[in-house]
């Protein structure tokens, strides 16, 4: 049975306690400790600021050519918090069981109530930076709202949120390199995970330019590498983003929790071509204004705005009045796809919907929308070359997010002593959906407010271990592993490119594993994962040498994504419900709507990797819900 270590006590005194008894290390003895803290986006660049304004050496990697190029950068719409600015309603209580309900009572009530406690004070924190969030016009910050929740509790600059909020946590982390306290290595990406005595001891990386192979040693080590939704290729991540950091260190011990928990973003630009390698995604906070409708006449061709108002179908209005268009992403998205595969899909490959701001424009006048979306206005235009100030936008739903990733405990720790997964990398708290804004909420609160308590709690104990070096076996194995990867890739002599099998699996997760899923379709997918397994193997052709070489980068993703689709598949098949955005066509209601089974499946689902051609085994830990009753979740 896994541990997730939940504090005693009420929910909402649950982190008091904990912070109240977690052991502290004396400020002299800090700087005899070295923490590795993979990833530079808004968890692991506030990680390790925090840590080392606390005195820890820390060593910072990321794969990027700058600590701000992580891909938090790309967040538009906003951050969550329940600071009730609007009068309307909000609370903790409230964030807490929308996010619950939202991620379809599968998350751990502690975490979701932790998230939402610590959520006031991220944004205090963030404006302290100089975070330069939209303001109304007697200077109070302003809320907009996200899908799934009925207050306005999000804070945004623009639609540059992430960008903005990651500027303040680099600026911590350079003040902190400035003072010798963080090694900054860019341009480097971990490979393998070193466990020494069961315990996470260091890292090997290879260094991106010149290719050589790095070990380096510390008394803990956090994973905060971000998300894998680039498994399908098409997504709306950026294409260096990977798994290979959270699933190299899961071949070494640390469980996957919610593997196959995917979010499809409901409003991301709809793919135009075959050559294309990544989506573009239009904020969610265009759902406040936009209205979204397909024509209700199946294949119709006419220009939207020639189509009369009786014609058109607001499905989402009609399907879910309370909520409408802000009906959260795993709802809308396979709604969207209900409406594209019978037929209403719209655009030249008949796979996008309509979102349409006419309504708004009409009633608010072009100066207010412009005001609140001109430059994501304007990043359509320059795309699409449409203006939508005059026309509806054309969307459509696309792999964004990874609910699922490395299990963790309350403690942000992985089932491997001293290794911490922080931010989109763990499964923690947004069950099997998440709602709009919650993520760079999480990688912030994971990095700035809980890791600098949990991580020292452990280190307090590591204080009396022996002092290990980067001579010890477990190192010179884990390069070894690395290095002899590497030599296959090398001498590889097929002929398909990384980007023929990147394609193949992403396609074959889309339809098989993707916004629905079926028993058959899942075994289906697990024959042909073989296939392309042995395929990779001997077709892959990798030229160019060990230097700075990234189809060398890729090949090594793209092994790590096969083994990784595989788990997704095993997790979705098991798994015999429907909850958030794992849809299991078996388990529906004549209507359409998800059947969650929560008398069999009312657990959180940890792998353990066997080995190569292993079956994974599953361990479960239990959900227990104390403060909300589980219940069928509605929108209507
Ligand atoms: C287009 C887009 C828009 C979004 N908009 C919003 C929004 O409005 N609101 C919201 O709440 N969420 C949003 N999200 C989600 C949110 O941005 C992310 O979940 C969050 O920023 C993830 O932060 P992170 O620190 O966990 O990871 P990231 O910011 O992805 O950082 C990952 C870091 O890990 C490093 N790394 C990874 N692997 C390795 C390796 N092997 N070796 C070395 N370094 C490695 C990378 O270099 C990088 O520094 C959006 C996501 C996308 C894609």
């Amino acid at each position: 049975m896994i541990d997730s270590k939940i504090p005693e006590g009420p929910l909402i005194e649950k982190w008091n306690n904990y912070k109240a008894k977690a052991k502290l290390v004396n400020p002299a003895n800090r700087k005899k400790l070295n923490i590795i803290v993979v990833g530079t986006g808004l968890a692991g660049a506030s990680c390790a600021a925090s840590l080392a304004e606390q005195g820890y050496n820390i060593q910072s990697f990321c794969f990027q050519d700058s600590a701000r190029r992580a891909h938090s950068v790309a967040a538009q719409g906003g951050v969550n918090a329940a600071k009730n600015y609007k009068n309307d309603g909000d609370s903790t209580y409230r964030m807490f069981y929308d996010t619950i309900k939202g991620g379809d009572f599968r998350s751990r009530e502690a975490n979701v109530y932790r998230l939402a406690e610590c959520s006031a004070a991220l944004i205090d924190h963030a404006v302290a930076q100089g975070v330069p969030f939209a303001r109304e016009y007697a200077g109070y910050l302003n809320n907009r709202s996200f899908g799934g929740v009925q207050v306005s509790r999000t804070f945004y600059a623009r639609g540059q949120t992430g960008q903005q909020l990651l500027l303040g946590a680099y600026q911590g982390l350079l003040r902190q390199v400035s003072l010798g306290k963080v090694a900054l290595h860019t341009r480097h990406e971990m490979l393998e995970l070193v466990v020494i005595d069961g315990k996470a001891k260091g890292i090997i990386a290879r260094n991106l330019e010149t290719g050589e192979l790095e070990r380096h040693v510390a008394d803990a080590v956090v994973l905060a590498s971000g998300g894998y939704g680039k498994v399908y290729y098409l997504s709306t991540l950026a294409m260096g983003c990977n798994s290979s950091a959270i699933w190299r260190a899961h071949k070494k011990g640390a469980y996957m929790a919610g593997v196959s928990w995917i979010q499809f973003h409901p409003t991301s630009l709809p793919q135009h071509g075959e050559n294309q390698s990544k989506l573009t995604l239009m904020s969610e906070s265009l759902r406040n204004d936009g209205r979204i409708w397909v024509p209700k006449k199946a294949q119709d061709d006419r220009n939207p705005n020639t189509i009369p108002e009786d014609e058109r179908d607001y499905y989402l209005e009609r399907k879910y009045p309370s909520f409408g268009n802000l009906a959260p992403r795993d709802i809308s998205s396979r709604a969207a796809k209900e409406q594209i595969d019978a037929g209403h899909g719209v655009g030249p490959m008949k796979n996008a919907i309509y979102l349409d701001f006419s309504a708004a424009i009409n009633a608010q006048g072009k100066d207010n929308i412009e005001a609140k979306y001109s430059n994501l206005f304007a990043m359509y235009e320059k795309i699409t070359g449409i203006n939508a100030y005059k026309e509806p936008m054309l969307i459509s739903p696309s792999a964004h997010f990874t609910m699922g990733g490395l299990w963790v405990d309350y403690e942000l720790t992985t089932s491997i002593p001293g290794l911490f997964a922080l931010g989109e990398a763990n499964f923690a708290d947004h069950g099997a959906n998440r709602l709009g804004a919650n993520s760079l909420l999480q990688a912030c609160v994971d990095g700035y407010f809980i890791a600098p308590y949990t991580i020292p709690n452990y280190l307090a104990g590591e204080l009396n271990a022996p002092k290990l070096n980067i001579n010890h076996p477990a190192f010179d194995e884990a390069e070894n592993t690395v290095r002899n990867q590497l030599d296959k890739f090398l001498n590889s002599n097929g002929t398909l490119s990384t980007d023929y099998f990147h394609k193949k699996i992403g396609r074959l997760l889309y339809e098989k594993c993707g916004l629905s899923r079926s028993k058959e379709k899942l075994e289906e997918a697990l024959n042909e994962i073989q296939l392309l397994k042995a395929s990779f193997e001997k077709d892959l052709l990798i030229t160019g040498d060990d230097t700075l070489n990234s189809e060398l980068e890729k090949a090594g993703r793209i092994a790590d994504y096969i083994e990784l689709a595989e788990l997704m598949c095993h997790d979705a098949l098991q798994r015999e419900e429907s909850c958030g955005a794992h849809f299991r066509e078996e388990h529906q209601t004549p209507d359409g709507e998800a059947v969650r089974n929560d008398e069999d499946f009312c657990y959180v689902s940890a792998w353990e990797w066997k080995g190569k051609d292993q079956q994974p085994e599953l361990h479960k830990e239990p959900l227990v819900f104390e403060s909300v009753e589980l219940a069928v979740r509605s929108y209507k």
